[in-house]
């Protein structure tokens, strides 16, 4: 790794939203970036391409946030002038099944992340540390669950109601704090539902996409009319480039494709993409769609409100659902590899207490 340019940490950088954030950045900028993961059942290393994991510009440290003299040692090693915080246990279901992951990681592991980028900063120059941003990744559902009307905007109040967005709400609120009382630079995303390529086969999408192609049942909870926004996930990196490069010190960005769905109709599209771009035996997979018992405590809408990051940086989501959609499922049909060799991990069976496959 080249010691003379600029160089971000990425945290999680293989996880699904990490991977890409760290591909935008290779292709548009020139800045070196190290990979900060623990490398969880959730990561994947073919999701950085290997032209990309080769360069001088990248380098991986297989490490966990929550380990201090490990991040301690990285920053006195690369000497960051930004973090991009993403890693976090991230599946909403799991959270509900087993808590203390979330806690231990989204939470300490965050404080642990703060603390020793806190020592790191304090050792800049003066104009080095005014140059330094710690980029903290979040979600929309640290706001809770929207009525019909209306969209969360950066003053929408903290109403989180799963474990999972309890523990991602708690490492905003140390992020929020760390950047007023020790004055560490700090800026704050809350995003909606990413997707798009190389996402882990549990999330909605391609766990749909790979069930309607092993013609499975489509489990759909409850009436299957709870809301989502969807948020295309190169999209996604492109904003998180333009809140480092430009978002105020201590400011909140919404980011949001304003793209609202209710999940039965998201899971109907894709089964049509399926079907036409490769035609079932058995005839239109919307017949695979089955209703499952709702998921304890889930939130029946949410919407982002992005106009202060359209307005004040510039930033806008150019990609639409169905041409976002289109795309990621042709993505699934081309790099079966990718999600098979994920799936012959045995992650599924593993998280049930099953026994793995061989
Ligand atoms: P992901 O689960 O795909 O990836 C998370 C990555 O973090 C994995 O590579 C994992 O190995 C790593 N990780 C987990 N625990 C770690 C630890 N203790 N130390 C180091 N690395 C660790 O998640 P994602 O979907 O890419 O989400 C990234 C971030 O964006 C998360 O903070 C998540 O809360 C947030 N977010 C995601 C979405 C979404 O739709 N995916 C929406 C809003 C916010």
């Amino acid at each position: 790794m080249s010691q003379n340019r600029s160089t971000i940490f990425v945290t999680g950088g293989a996880g699904f939203i990490g991977s890409a954030v760290i591909r935008h950045f290779l292709d548009t900028t020139d800045v070196a970036i190290v990979n900060i993961d623990k490398l969880t059942y959730a990561s994947s290393l073919d999701s950085i391409p290997q032209a990309a994991a080769q360069s001088a510009r990248y380098a991986l440290a297989t490490t966990d946030i929550c380990d201090a003299a490990a991040l301690q040692a990285l920053f006195a090693r690369y000497r960051p002038q930004a973090v991009i915080h993403l890693a976090a246990e991230s599946h909403v279901d799991r959270s509900i099944d087993g808590p203390q992951a979330f806690i231990t990681t989204n939470i300490n592991g965050t404080f642990t992340l703060l603390q020793e980028a806190l020592r790191h900063w304090r050792a800049l120059t003066p104009a080095e540390r005014r140059s330094f941003r710690l980029l903290h990744v979040s979600t929309d559902e640290v706001f809770g669950s929207l009525g019909p009307e209306g969209a969360f905007t950066e003053q929408s109040p903290y109403a989180p109601n799963s474990p999972y967005s309890a523990s991602k709400a708690a490492s905003d609120h140390l992020v929020r704090a760390w950047c007023e009382t020790y004055e560490l630079p700090c800026l704050i995303s809350n995003c909606s539902n990413n997707y798009g390529p190389y996402q882990f086969p549990e999330k909605l999408i391609p766990h749909m996409i790979i069930k309607a192609l092993a013609e499975e049942p489509l489990p759909v909870y409850g009436d299957g009319q709870n809301i989502r926004d969807w948020l295309y996930v190169e999209d996604h990196a492109r904003a998180l480039h333009t809140i480092l490069a430009h978002g105020r010190i201590g400011e909140t960005y919404n980011v949001g494709g304003r793209n609202e769905r209710t999940n039965l109709n998201v899971v109907e599209t894709l089964c049509g993409l399926l079907d036409r771009q490769q035609p079932s035996d058995h005839g239109a997979r919307s017949r695979l769609i089955s209703f499952v018992t709702d998921r304890p405590g889930h939130d029946r809408r949410y919407a982002i409100d992005a106009t202060k990051l359209e307005r004040e940086l510039g930033w806008r989501a150019t990609e639409n659902f169905d041409s976002g959609l289109d795309k990621t499922v042709r993505w699934y049909l081309a790099n079966r590899p990718w999600w098979q060799s994920i799936q012959n991990s045995g992650y599924e069976a593993k998280r049930l207490g099953l026994a793995a496959p061989d």
